[in-house]
């Protein structure tokens, strides 16, 4: 089994926001011998990831445990493409897919382990709601905001995902990641040079655990904090939609959806895909959406709303793979 991706089909950004499409050279065979994990090729992932557009991986690991996640990538050829997938819900996955090799965590990478001291330890693939609510039932406050990130700890570290004044940055004390080669290391969060939904975790860095520190706390109050954001959500966000999260980062002292609904972008649709109604810094596929008609859309607004206020709005969602 050979992956041929030739040159002139690597994604090149056109907007101004940088994403984590990979790049490379791509003619590598993928190791198939002892893997105990899901090796799939050329596997779809419109399914895997909230917008549910997008074409394949070429190829698609699941691994069964880090040993086997670490195997499979010592001996893959160096310069093969790695990108790790959580639950792809702030991903546009582009039509032409996605090329090398995606790696999606399973259930051997979802645990969350009280390690006393207000402290957590999470494996990459658990999500936002375990983590959040092993907290407050070890009476660990400060992690109440991870209850409305519908997302894994692995795309919350690399993201630095936030809500409600708080950030992956204030908690975060340190990370394990496996390399592109298989290395097992791990960051302080001080290495992670955090920013506003940014990251310097290196390209095709796989997190597999996290640890965060939290603060004492009364699980019943951490509970109804948590209740309260999640009522907010469900106020406020097209939560039970096909989309992507927030589209565009908020530029320093204005909210996007502000922009975006000043620059009159409300309902705003291209082919399939609409901007929101309900909260104008989502963007929606409204049932046959490609991925081309959403990222055009999200273009289209970017650029009425430089028209109407000269700010320059930057992607948050990562668009990743072939046009
Ligand atoms: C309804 C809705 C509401 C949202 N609200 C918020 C919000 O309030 N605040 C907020 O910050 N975000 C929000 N998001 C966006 C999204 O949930 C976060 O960005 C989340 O961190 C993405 O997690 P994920 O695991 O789904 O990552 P993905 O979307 O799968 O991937 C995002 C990035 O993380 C990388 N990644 C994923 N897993 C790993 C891993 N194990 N190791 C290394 N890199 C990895 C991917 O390669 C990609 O670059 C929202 C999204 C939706 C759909």
């Amino acid at each position: 089994m050979t992956m041929n991706q030739p040159e002139s089909l690597w994604m090149t950004d056109s907007g101004s926001a940088p994403d984590c499409s990979v790049e490379g050279a791509v003619e590598a065979p993928v190791p198939i011998e002892g893997l105990r994990g899901k090796l799939t090729h050329d596997a779809p992932l419109a399914k895997l990831v909230w917008f549910k557009t997008g074409g394949h991986a070429d190829w698609l690991f699941e691994p069964a445990d880090l040993d086997d996640l670490r195997m499979f990538l010592e001996q893959l050829e160096e310069g093969t493409p790695v990108m790790a997938l959580g639950l792809g819900s702030n991903m546009i996955v582009r039509d032409g897919g996605v090329p090398g090799v995606v790696i999606r965590l399973g259930k051997a990478f979802a645990k969350v382990k009280d390690l006393g001291g207000h402290r957590l330890e999470c494996g990459g693939g658990a999500c936002g709601i375990l983590v959040s609510s092993t907290a407050r039932d070890a009476g660990i406050a400060g992690l109440e905001f991870l209850r409305g990130i519908p997302g894994t700890v692995g795309g919350f570290v690399r993201m630095n995902g936030g809500a409600y004044g708080r950030e992956v940055s204030d908690a975060l004390i340190d990370c394990d990641v496996v390399m592109p080669d298989g290395e097992l290391i791990t960051l302080p969060a001080s290495d992670l040079q955090y920013t506003y939904r940014h990251s310097a975790l290196p390209e095709g860095a796989v997190v597999v655990t996290a640890r965060f520190q939290g603060s004492p706390g009364d699980p019943a109050e951490i509970g109804a904090e948590m209740d309260r954001i999640a009522d907010a959500r469900e106020q406020s966000q097209p939560l039970r939609t096909k989309t992507g999260g927030s589209t565009f980062k908020n530029p320093e002292g204005h909210k996007a959806w502000q922009l975006v609904d000043a620059a009159g972008c409300r309902g705003l649709k291209i082919g399939g895909a609409q901007v929101s109604e309900k909260h104008t810094n989502f963007l929606i596929n409204t049932g046959d959406a490609t991925s081309a008609d959403i990222e055009a859309l999200g273009e289209e607004v970017r650029r009425r709303v430089y028209e109407n206020s000269g700010i320059q709005l930057e992607w948050e969602i990562q668009r990743v793979g072939r046009p």
